[in-house]
């Protein structure tokens, strides 16, 4: 079959630092979009479509494209980008996509977009990164922590998230509790090869209004366990890992991008001072870590991928503040970097939000709002970045990372027999 491209010229030129972010914000535009390329230049968009348009979904196509532009370019200031570490020219020996190696050994097998399973290896070389993220969280002592992977529609709501990132969420639903549409269900559900039919057979009032999501992220869990009080003595280092969902449309690909990856978090919650020492400490004691184990990175300033409506505002307050940091990992065989984990400091917002306030003695106005912090860790993509610098042969790897697997591996007979 032709391909089916559109051109469009955008309304503004989109300045080059956000060439990206306006090409990923194009997955949501419309569901005939298969892919979408903007040019280096920031002069072209071109649209890879399932399907020719006609001319009224054409012109239809073109002013939600210019609605995306316009609100994430026009008027955009280029961000100072502050860079804290840059090791990026330590020496790698990889040069390949390590997906293809690993889907073709069966160390990694799709289950459907942005979903992955993971084999021995890469499963080995994750639990080598949680120990160091675990030797990092006790050297604050860290308190730990199991979060669910559901979260409240009402949790979300009261931290802005809809707002904020209505783009990435995943709703979780069930059938309604009555006997004719359970049955009915039953008889009647069956799969294409993507989405369940019987879910577009049986009417949407078969299923119960929405009440939870799944998590996009670990650290709100902590926060609204803590909503409505004042914070027993006023400071709380917390540790917890956790599944989160982020639906990323096309820009799901590999194990680069996931729709479900695990996060492993170190939380700060405390006085303004406490959070930021602590995040700046957990940076230093990270950049040792990264050192022995060899990695090439840089860590920068940052945004979250905030939605067309809140990006300019949002993206602009966390650059002036400084709130995010990206540890950002070489992709050897991409020139390109990839973030596998992220230093944030959210100031107020959460204490304000979910009225989490200091104690009496705690160095601020007792009432105060916590300020809170964490530093986050994709494990998915840790691995992948590693993997990407030092290749699938354990021999090739460095040795703190070879030796603390050799050691670590559990006996495979220990009767010995
Ligand atoms: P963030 O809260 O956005 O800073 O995310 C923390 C870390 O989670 C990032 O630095 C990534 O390593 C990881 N992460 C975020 N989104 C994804 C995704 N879609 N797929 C895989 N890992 C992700
Ligand atoms: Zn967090």
């Amino acid at each position: 079959m032709p391909e089916i491209t559109l051109e469009i010229v955008p309304a503004v030129v989109i300045p080059t630092h956000l060439t990206g972010e306006v090409q990923s914000k194009l997955a949501y535009v419309d569901q005939g979009i298969a892919k979408a390329v903007v040019s280096a230049d920031g002069l072209h968009i071109t649209l890879h479509l399932h399907q020719q348009p006609n001319s009224a979904e054409r012109s239809r196509l073109e002013e939600k494209v210019q609605r995306v532009v316009t609100s994430l370019a026009r008027g955009a200031i280029q961000p100072k980008v502050q860079v804290l570490e840059d090791f990026m020219d330590r020496p790698v020996r990889y040069h390949q996509d390590p997906n293809d190696v690993l889907l073709a050994r069966g160390e990694m097998s799709q289950e459907a977009q942005g979903i992955f399973t993971l084999g021995p290896l890469v499963t080995r070389l994750i639990e080598f990164f949680e120990n160091q993220f675990l030797g990092l969280a006790a050297s604050f002592n860290a308190a730990p922590y199991r979060f669910p992977t559901l979260i409240p529609a009402r949790y979300l709501e009261r931290v802005n998230y809809f707002r904020a990132f209505p783009h990435s969420l995943s709703f979780a639903t069930h059938l309604r509790e009555d006997l004719d549409v359970i049955d009915d269900f039953a008889q009647h559900a069956a799969c294409d090869h993507e989405h369940l039919l019987g879910a577009l057979n049986t009417s949407a009032e078969s299923f119960a209004p929405i009440q939870t999501l799944l998590s996009p992220a670990v650290c709100y869990h902590l926060y609204f366990s803590l909503a409505d009080k004042p914070l027993p003595g006023g400071q709380l280092v917390a540790t917890a890992v956790g599944n989160c969902f982020r639906y990323e449309s096309f820009n799901l690909r590999s194990l680069e991008r996931l729709w479900n990856f695990t996060m492993r978090e170190i939380i700060f919650v405390g006085s303004k001072d406490f959070v930021l020492q602590n995040r700046e400490l957990a940076r230093q004691e990270m950049a040792q870590r990264l050192e022995k184990i060899g990695l090439a990175y840089r860590v920068e300033s940052a945004n979250d991928p905030f939605f067309i409506g809140e990006f300019r505002k949002q993206a602009a307050f966390q650059s002036a503040f400084q709130l995010k940091y990206e540890i950002r990992a070489s992709l050897p065989f991409k020139n390109a970097t990839l973030a596998v984990g992220s230093y944030n400091y959210h100031q107020d917002f959460f204490g304000r939000n979910l009225n989490i306030s200091l104690p009496d003695g705690s160095g601020a106005p007792a009432g105060a709002p916590v300020h809170t912090g964490c530093v986050a860790f994709g494990l998915e993509r840790m691995a992948y970045a590693f993997l990407a610098q030092f290749g699938p042969e354990p021999a090739n790897w460095p040795a703190v990372v070879r030796d603390w697997i050799k050691t670590s591996a559990a006996p495979q007979n220990p009767g010995g027999a």
